[in-house]
């Protein structure tokens, strides 16, 4: 898998360069002294609006439950840009801390994790997925198992300017299931994405494991966003 060592050397590098050029006692944001280790500041953090309820993804009969730590605005949309863009990996770390507390604070269980997947051009093009890492980030931290097993085989048209039911269809058959010796079935599955707009991208990548026999499906974002 050639394009699998370049993603992990860039994402090597990427890493480096933080360590490197870290000015580890200024908020990522707005660059004001920090006394902890937290990477943003107090004020910073007051400015996040949390979600508390979950919200349900209904397409076709089948009802998928949701939770997301913010609104696509404010702080979340910074930190969330700061990651997919900038490659801010201690972003996506404030980002997946506030996604483990949402876990814990819900009491929400589950067997495996699992994130939204890239494909393989997007993929070498930025050199890291964020879902993936802010999964990753989870896992380690809940020490339940991260397995790989949703495929993107094909590229979607932009979403931009496409109205619901049109990125509804845009998005369908868009993901594959690809089993990786993991028995998923009855097994309690997150899948981790960094931002839900209309939930078809979330809905169909649920849809491919409850195809292939996984139980309930969980899916957890940072950012949720109106259409
Ligand atoms: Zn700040």
């Amino acid at each position: 898998m050639g394009n699998g060592i370049v993603e992990n050397l860039k994402f090597v590098w990427e890493c480096i360069l933080q360590v490197i050029y870290s000015d580890d006692e200024k908020c990522i944001l707005c660059k004001s002294e920090i006394f902890d280790k937290e990477c943003i500041c107090l004020e910073c953090k007051k400015r996040m609006k949390l979600c508390k309820d979950s919200f349900d993804i209904e397409f076709n009969k089948i009802k998928i439950s949701a939770y997301s730590v913010s609104y696509y605005s404010g702080i979340m949309m910074e930190l969330i840009l700061k990651l997919k863009y900038k490659s801010n990996f201690k972003a996506g770390e404030t980002i997946a801390n506030y996604m483990i507390s949402l876990i814990e604070e819900n009491n929400i269980k589950f067997d495996f994790i699992t994130y939204i997947p890239m494909n393989k051009v997007a993929l070498k093009k930025r050199g890291y997925n964020q879902s993936k890492y802010l999964a990753q980030i989870i896992s380690d931290a809940l020490k339940i198992p991260i397995i790989h097993c949703l495929e993107k085989t094909q590229e979607t048209k932009d979403q931009i300017g496409l109205n619901y039911s049109e990125r509804w269809k845009n998005m369908c058959q868009c993901f594959k299931f690809v089993s990786n010796r993991v028995n998923i079935k009855n097994k309690k599955i997150l899948i981790v994405d960094d931002v839900i707009t209309t939930g078809a991208t979330a809905f169909y990548c649920a849809y491919e494991l409850i195809k292939n026999g996984s139980g309930k499906i969980i899916i957890l974002t940072g950012a949720k966003s109106k259409v």
